[in-house]
């Protein structure tokens, strides 16, 4: 093989010292140098930038790519789909009362249970500090509800060890909104939409879950401007 450009070698150095500090282990069998070898460092790079490094869930990039191909299906095949946002209650008051690392384990036992709560075909995120985001792709409205209170009831039951003998509870509230069907809406609008549900859910009350009415659900303006190809701006002119 002819040398190769010192400046590739450093790249490609950077590249395995940051899989390195993640834990990321390359094949055994497979040569160093090799095609088959490099394929799997950028394999491995792309799922790593995809990741959120204290949860192992999708970082807010991927969700956000998913939700848009997601916003893309709903609007070609017409199938329900729903997004839920999950927020840890009082969540300040773990890290005040037992300290950040503390609060961190709460974090990865809230990802780990939603993740044992919904299917292989939905995508888990953390959406920021503590609050996290699940896309549903077809999903009937009675699953919606049921799938949301499952993740609520899973959490409430679940007991973290912060230290020995330091046991935390902690609950999460939930809003969730479907996506209008065979309308190509915009994924920011829907999140929005989940988002006031989830307020709602924190001032009835927190550990609980609100989800927008699936049929009640009205096409907004600029929805509909999407859907007929001009945009609120052009309308306006
Ligand atoms: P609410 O029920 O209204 O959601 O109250 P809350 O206390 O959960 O909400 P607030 O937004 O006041 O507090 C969120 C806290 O989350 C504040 C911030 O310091 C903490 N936080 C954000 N990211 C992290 C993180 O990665 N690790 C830890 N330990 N704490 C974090
Ligand atoms: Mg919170
Ligand atoms: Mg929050």
């Amino acid at each position: 093989m002819s040398s190769a450009d010192p400046l590739d070698e450093l790249q490609l150095q950077m590249a395995l010292q940051l899989l390195q500090q993640a834990g990321r282990e390359l094949p055994q069998d497979a040569e160093p140098g090799s095609v088959r070898w490099l394929q799997s460092v950028v394999d491995t790079l792309c799922d790593l930038s995809s990741r959120d490094p204290l949860t192992g869930l999708a970082n807010r990039r991927q969700f956000e790519s998913t939700l848009a191909r997601e916003v893309d299906r709903v609007a070609r095949s017409g199938e329900p789909a729903l997004v839920l946002l999950a927020d840890i209650d009082l969540f300040k008051q773990v890290n005040d009362t037992h300290g950040h690392s503390a609060g961190d384990l709460v974090i990865k036992s809230v990802a780990a249970a939603l993740q044992h709560c919904v299917r292989p075909m939905d995508t888990v995120a953390r959406f920021g500090g503590e609050e996290f985001v699940i896309i549903l792709p077809n999903c009937a409205p009675a699953f919606g509800y049921a799938v949301a209170e499952r993740i609520r009831a899973h959490v409430e039951q679940q007991v973290v060890h912060v230290a020995p003998g330091v046991d935390v509870r902690a609950t999460v509230s939930i809003g969730g909104a479907f996506a209008p069907q065979w309308v190509r809406s915009s994924p920011l609008i829907w999140v929005e939409r989940a988002d006031r549900q989830l307020y709602r859910a924190k001032s009835e009350g927190r550990n609980r879950a609100c989800l927008e009415h699936a049929a009640v659900y009205q096409v907004s303006a600029e929805e509909k401007s999407m859907l007929f190809g001009s945009t609120p701006l052009q309308d306006s002119e």
